[in-house]
């Protein structure tokens, strides 16, 4: 029997299905997800755009997966910053629960394709990063991870010997 947990940030009773680590205290899935965000390291933050309330992450620029099919952004941080990337990462509209922990940094400036690039591209060197996997699953993906689906169809497999 699963245990129930009751989220303390949007109240839902839920099971888990995903890995212990994929949760913050008692949190669910999606608040844990979005909790995380709030709450990076420095050397994160800075691959962190928030533009109109959703949330991308800067992506390695020679990395083999590409978000957005590898298309070019152009973007300005509050800071004063402008880069462009050819690799960004869209997490989706953030919960209205977290906008206040998650405010806006940026905005998209127009990309002019036939322009070479202005700025250098935003480039790091993160796979080393144990927190890297976490940051480019999506928080409203249904799918589970490779190993627990495979580990679950096992399981499925087994409880259908039992009953034969
Ligand atoms: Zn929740």
């Amino acid at each position: 029997m699963d245990s129930i947990y009751t989220c303390p940030s949007c109240g839902k009773c839920y099971t888990r299905r995903h890995t212990p680590e994929s949760y913050i205290g008692n949190n669910c899935f999606e608040c844990s997800f979005w909790l995380g965000k709030t709450d990076y390291p420095d050397y994160i933050k800075e691959h962190q755009v928030i533009i109109n309330g959703e949330h991308f992450m800067l992506g390695e620029t020679e990395g083999p997966f590409r978000g957005f099919g590898g298309r070019r952004f152009k973007i300005q941080f509050f800071d004063g910053r402008i880069i462009e990337t050819t690799n960004l990462w869209g997490q989706g509209p953030i919960p209205e629960l977290f906008r206040h922990m998650l405010p806006d940094n940026a905005v998209f400036l127009p990309v002019d394709e036939n322009q070479r690039l202005e700025v250098p591209m935003f480039d790091f060197d993160w796979f080393d990063d144990p927190v890297y996997p976490w940051m480019i699953i999506g928080p409203l993906s249904e799918e589970l991870p490779d190993e627990e689906r495979e580990r679950r169809q096992l399981e499925d497999d087994i409880d259908q010997d039992d009953d034969e």
